[in-house]
């Protein structure tokens, strides 16, 4: 065993795999013995040889597991300054409130006059989200960022089709994150990338280059990914808008805008949350997300089903005469199946449940003064970082930072030291290393995104770590080439890792 003289500086990860722990015969749970005959099982499912299971105790399984969780780098243990992804602190109350048995075991198939409390969460969520956008109507269902983009697209697709219109082609600047031309090639659109000015925005005369009578549309990120303020967006969304197509607004961002400007103002059309980044629902390892949609009124008719209706009064007919009917004057909620333009579900049940009461937890506490100074300080924070680095780092597009900074190696270069090692001596220096390489536009980027969640004193001290290493690539370049020092695993081979992926353990 490994575990034995572990070091607690540097981020630390190293744990065997249950299977080089496990030796032959040693039991971690005891089943009665089978007193059937053979033949009660069907010869076609019978085993016929043991399943190949590591042979652990119990202990053994536990502490396995527990050193798993506690190695784990989370926002709940260190800084994480991972740009565009919104990193943010998760309030313990939307964990509490989550946890409330009528939330946590209510069944998703039970009747609707028995769950109107989820239904009236839900309901008001779609509200609050349509007020921070400026849009009308909200879905809820959509599983992640990617997903709501997707749900955008199909809605984008059926609004085009209901007008027999067939546009190809979605405009995505240089700039924009990976999944919004992903997500329109699976939607069946093409691709056609536009380039960003030379200010980091992009430019209504390189737009109006592309909008041709074959353009479904745009997808727009605002801020960008370069934490700049598309300052054109009212041009460049009336451009599209007169040549006939719809703006699809990647909302991963609002972090920097909540209660500062509303996307349906800027003239998008539709849009999606990450709820797992800006409302603080807890976000990484690829657990749960939440990505929900809002739309222009006239796009209302497209979004998926059920949608969640009020009825004013307590209009008990629709609720089935559930205790909901005894509630008189209450509103009720029901589900609606009936809206034949609906491009349909696009996730079981109400999307993850779980992450919608969390924001809404998160809004009724923030409250819309408490959100808009989130926004307010998440850009102060960027900007702070952005102040403290620039004599060290270069800033490629430095005009109007709003929520995320992206430097680049540039300066670094001179000493044949890159980003990846930047990246990786950060982690000596025990942060989890910001966002690199992307956007794609900025070469050698370091895209770092504080968010509103961290003290000075921690921005201070990261500052301080990346100062001393822009200091090391100057007099010992040579151990940043080589960097990490203090993890478990020394550099890896990133690419016989993607070439030569191991998957699975082999016996
Ligand atoms: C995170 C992000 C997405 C994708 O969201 P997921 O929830 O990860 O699917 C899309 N665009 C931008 C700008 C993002 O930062």
């Amino acid at each position: 065993m490994k575990n034995g003289n572990l070091t607690r500086s540097g981020i630390q990860f190293e744990e065997p795999l249950l299977f080089e722990n496990s030796t032959p015969g040693r039991k971690g749970c005891s089943f009665p013995t089978w007193k059937g005959k053979k033949h009660d099982i069907p010869p076609a499912l019978a085993r016929r040889q043991p399943a190949r299971l590591p042979e652990i105790s119990e202990p053994e399984v536990i502490r396995h597991y527990t050193r798993l969780s506690q190695w784990n780098f989370s926002i709940d243990t260190n800084f994480y300054p991972l740009g565009s992804c919104t990193m943010k602190y998760n309030p313990r109350l939307n964990e509490e409130v989550a946890r409330y048995t009528g939330f946590a075991h209510v069944h998703p198939l039970q009747p609707q006059e028995t769950v109107q409390g989820c239904l009236q969460l839900m309901y008001e969520l779609e509200r609050y989200l349509a007020e921070i956008s400026g849009l009308s109507a909200v879905t809820l269902q959509p599983a992640a960022g990617a997903h709501g983009e997707l749900t955008g697209i199909l809605i984008m697709q059926a609004y085009l089709q209901s007008k027999g219109e067939k546009r190809r082609k979605i405009l995505i600047p240089d700039s924009a994150h990976g999944t919004n031309p992903a997500t329109a090639a699976f939607g069946g659109f093409e691709v056609v990338q536009i380039r960003t000015g030379r200010d980091g925005i992009l430019t209504p005369e390189v737009l109006r280059e592309y909008m041709k009578p074959d353009v479904a549309g745009l997808m727009l990120t605002n801020p960008n990914t370069l934490g700049l303020f598309e300052r054109q967006i009212l041009e460049v969304t009336g451009i599209v808008h007169e040549g006939g197509g719809l703006v699809y607004g990647d909302g991963a961002n609002m972090n920097a805008l909540m209660g500062k400007a509303k996307p349906g103002d800027l003239g998008i059309d539709i849009l999606h949350f990450n709820l797992h980044k800006t409302f603080t629902t807890p976000h990484g390892g690829g657990g749960p997300g939440a990505g929900p949609v809002a739309v222009k009124k006239f796009l209302e008719p497209f979004l998926p089903v059920p949608r969640i209706n009020m009825l004013p009064g307590g209009g008990a007919a629709s609720a089935g005469g559930g205790p909901a009917s005894g509630w008189s004057g209450a509103p009720t909620y029901a589900l609606d199946f009936d809206q034949a333009q609906s491009i349909g579900r696009v996730r079981a049940f109400f999307g993850n449940f779980g992450m919608l009461v969390r924001a809404y937890t998160y809004i009724r506490e923030m409250g819309p003064d408490g959100l808009q100074r989130a926004s307010e300080l998440a850009v102060l924070n960027a900007n702070y970082i952005k102040a403290r680095l620039l004599p060290h780092y270069h800033l490629p597009f430095g005009e109007g930072t709003l929520h995320e900074a992206v430097f680049s190696d540039k300066k670094q270069k001179d000493f044949h030291v890159s980003t990846l090692d930047i990246a990786k001596r950060l982690i000596d220096y025990g942060y989890h290393p910001p966002t690199i390489y992307f956007p794609l536009i900025v070469f050698g980027a370091l895209m770092i995104e504080p968010t509103e969640t961290e003290t000075k004193s921690t921005l201070d001290q990261f500052c301080d770590a990346m100062i001393a290493i822009a200091q090391e690539a100057q007099t010992d370049p040579e151990k940043l080439q080589k960097a990490p020092h203090l993890s478990g695993h020394r550099r890896l081979d990133e690419a016989k890792a993607a070439r030569e992926l191991k998957v699975r353990y082999q016996f």
